[in-house]
């Protein structure tokens, strides 16, 4: 069986051809047309799905989304103003419509989880969180394999914890939230503002691993912020992992070394023994599997491969 696989974010639509192994045939991404507002993306997916019915027989389509996302309905519950006119949208319903296939839609970061849970770096782990420090904090929560999703679809906002009272503002109209803190972008503010001049993370990270004592300082003081967060959420949950994505997750080991001995250092013995942290490990392609795992677990009812 193959299906059809889109992530949709912001600025690009991720795309390909996976195999109930979850294995990538094809991939391939395009600019989002998101300021001609959210039925323009709707008619870019349905542009490269028949593009990808040319060559594939596809058994359904499988949606990774930014947005909060209805999973039941396939609809949007909310988008930020990176997609304009997106919130609202039914994308099952449409693609359903133009296509006659099963077709299957939820949340960027859910999907992440769930592509790692089948073919990344939580493998055989039926109860785990995932959070993704991007522009904003994105978080999934992981229980008996499935994803948990809370009243209205929106569990799992890890980004919007408070971290300092009273501090900055945050997109949720709250201040000092987590993510105004911990995300990768924050980490990018802190850098500019402590240098007065804009720095990549990739040349911030570079600098740090070459010795530049300003860069370590800079990113020690994110790392511990990272760590508060985490030390909320493991608390609560006492998960036997978490795993940890977004672009940072590049970084490798001088990051999660740095970012275990802050998060021990705050947590209960107890807590810690049972803990593990992980980077994830697939990137996008995460995003794409993870869409299709659902799509084959409950849109076509099978079992996937591999599991
Ligand atoms: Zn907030």
């Amino acid at each position: 069986m193959i299906a059809g696989a889109f992530d949709i974010g912001g600025t690009n639509i991720k795309y390909g051809v996976l195999n109930e192994k979850g294995d990538i045939l094809y991939k391939s991404k395009t600019a989002t047309k998101a300021s001609e507002g959210g039925m323009a993306i709707i008619g870019q997916v349905k542009e490269l799905a028949k593009c990808l019915q040319a060559d594939y027989e596809l058994s359904g389509i499988a949606i990774s989304t930014a947005g909060q996302i209805n999973k039941q309905e396939g609809s949007v519950i909310y988008a930020t103003e990176s997609l304009p006119g997106y919130t609202g949208l039914n994308i099952k319903k449409e693609l359903e419509m133009a296509f006659d296939l099963p077709v299957a839609v939820d949340n960027d970061v859910n999907c992440s989880a769930l592509g790692e849970y089948w073919r990344g770096a939580a493998q055989g782990v039926d109860q785990f969180l995932c959070m993704t420090l991007g522009t904003g904090i994105g978080g999934a929560i992981i229980m008996d394999g499935r994803v948990y999703n809370g009243a209205a679809y929106s569990a799992g906002e890890f980004g919007h914890m408070t971290l300092y009272p009273g501090g900055n503002p945050c997109l949720c109209g709250d201040k000092g939230c987590y993510e105004q803190y911990a995300s990768s972008r924050a980490l990018e503010q802190r850098a500019q503002v402590y240098f007065k001049r804009s720095i990549s993370l990739l040349a911030l990270f570079n600098n740090a691993k070459n010795g530049d004592q300003a860069a370590e300082m800079v990113i020690y003081k994110w790392i511990d912020d990272v760590a508060l967060g985490i030390k909320s959420l493991v608390h609560i949950f006492n998960p036997p992992l978490i795993v940890i994505g977004g672009g940072v997750s590049e970084q490798g080991d001088y990051l999660l070394e740095k970012l275990q001995k802050s998060v021990n250092a705050r947590i209960m013995p107890s807590f810690q023994r049972s803990l593990e942290l992980k980077l994830a490990q697939n990137g996008n392609d995460a995003n794409l599997q993870g869409a299709v795992y659902q799509l084959y677990e409950y849109e076509l009812n099978q079992k996937v491969e591999g599991m």
